[in-house]
């Protein structure tokens, strides 16, 4: 692909940059791939260019920003200098690359532009390039000063936008959808994305926690017609969502339940001795698998069949029906009460708990995950089986140490109306 633009500004091109020359008054560059890419997208601006090769993935990170706002934003107070953040937006880029490829596998193209564009809130993807907002280019202090009480919100965006559109890489170019029924494993997966880059870069998993939360809150909570997102029907539907009484039921539950559904997957895939490892193994193979292809649901859901844990095995027939009727095709959000007390016995402390599924039909299954909390982080004790509306029977475990407390779906691992601990 050959561009040519007025001289003062710079090119940035999918693939590779192949050359750059000067035509009179203009810029030329021609671009190419070896590689097959689905869609092609290209940035141009007075940027400035800077660029780093990720030691542990080789790629190469390039980020691309002006070092003037758009006219829009001229005259507002304050050094708004979008070029001087390039280096943390290539920060986050460089970090999403490297926990992408450990979860899902190595990425082909070899190289990834960071780059902005005159947008206020709004980023895309292409293979090997990527649109974040002006936005993600100014601080924390200049944000408050252009929005005001809405920053606050917007911060959120702003974390959560890099990672997104980077793994876009992996969701959208490296793995296809085949129609528009199948766009949450585009979108949804990009959000899932984001929130494990929350895990693994924040210190603290407050972040983490509040992302799922709201994600939960994006999908359940009424708007002016008393209707939420999840009311408009299966995610399933995509687009088809969205009606005049659901708008923007597409955003709020393609993307958040999307991203829940895989969420909950990697819940019931993790074991204590080996933790994530069957969740990556099957993400490996699926992208490995249908790499440069377009997938549907139902391709996924025979990968997930194909990689299925004995606890996930409800039904004894090597099916993930029960599941994907319940979160992709379905609409049913079940609500929990846990009820539990500890009491000492010697040296030893007794748990003893029961667990009520409520709100679902007759039929409606799910693993709901118990955890105890000793010092901080709490840890995945196991796991109880629960068919329709029922209350578990008291369940009965003695532990070596007092946990100081025991909670249940304490990672959301399950999109949940309510959860109540001993009535609260
Ligand atoms: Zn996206």
């Amino acid at each position: 692909m050959t561009f040519k633009v007025p001289k003062q500004f710079t090119t940035v091109g999918v693939g590779r940059l192949l050359k750059e020359w000067k035509e009179e008054d203009f810029a030329a560059s021609l671009w190419t791939t070896e590689i097959p890419l689905a869609v092609a997208g290209f940035n141009y601006g007075r940027f400035k260019k800077k660029e780093v090769t990720d030691s542990e993935t080789k790629y190469a990170i390039e980020g691309y920003a002006t070092s003037e706002v758009p006219d829009y934003l001229r005259g507002f107070p304050g050094n708004l200098t979008p070029s001087r953040l390039t280096e943390n937006a290539m920060v986050e880029a460089q970090n999403s690359v490297r926990l992408f490829t450990q979860y899902f596998g190595e990425a082909p193209y070899g190289r990834l532009a960071i780059t902005q564009q005159p947008q206020f809130n709004f980023g895309q993807s292409w293979p090997t390039l990527v649109y974040l907002p002006l936005s993600a280019f100014l601080d924390s202090t200049q944000r408050w000063m252009l929005m005001g009480g809405d920053a606050f919100r917007f911060t959120e965006f702003i974390q959560e936008v890099t990672p997104h559109e980077v793994a876009h890489q992996w969701w959208g170019h490296m793995v296809g959808w085949a129609s528009y029924h199948d766009q949450w494993l585009s979108e949804g997966f990009a959000d899932f994305s984001a929130g494990l880059y929350l895990l693994w870069t924040e210190s603290k998993p407050d972040k983490y926690l509040k992302y799922w939360e709201r994600a939960r809150k994006a999908i359940l909570d009424k708007n002016e017609f008393g209707l939420a997102a999840n009311d408009a029907g299966p995610l399933w539907m995509g687009l088809r969502l969205n009606t005049r009484r659901t708008g923007g039921a597409y955003n709020r539950l393609v993307y958040p339940k999307g991203g829940y559904i895989l969420h909950m997957l990697r819940s019931m895939m993790y074991e204590a001795q080996t933790k994530d490892q069957n969740f990556v193994v099957m993400m490996h193979d699926f992208v490995k698998t249908y790499y440069n292809q377009s997938v549907s649901t139902e391709d996924f859901k025979r990968m997930v069949e194909k990689h299925i844990t004995p606890n996930m095995n409800v039904d004894g027939n090597g099916s993930m029906d029960w599941f994907f009727d319940e979160w992709v095709y379905g609409t049913e959000v079940p609500s929990y009460a846990f009820n539990y007390s500890l009491s000492d016995d010697g040296d030893k402390t007794v748990l003893k708990f029961t667990v009520e599924q409520s709100g679902v039909s007759p039929r409606f299954k799910m693993l709901i995950p118990i955890y105890l909390e000793f010092d901080g982080k709490p840890f995945q004790m196991g796991r109880v089986f629960l068919v329709g509306n029922l209350k578990s029977k008291e369940f009965q475990t003695r532990l070596p140490k007092r946990p100081k407390r025991v909670l249940i779906n304490a990672e959301h691992d399950i999109l949940a109306s309510q959860v109540s601990v001993n009535g609260k």
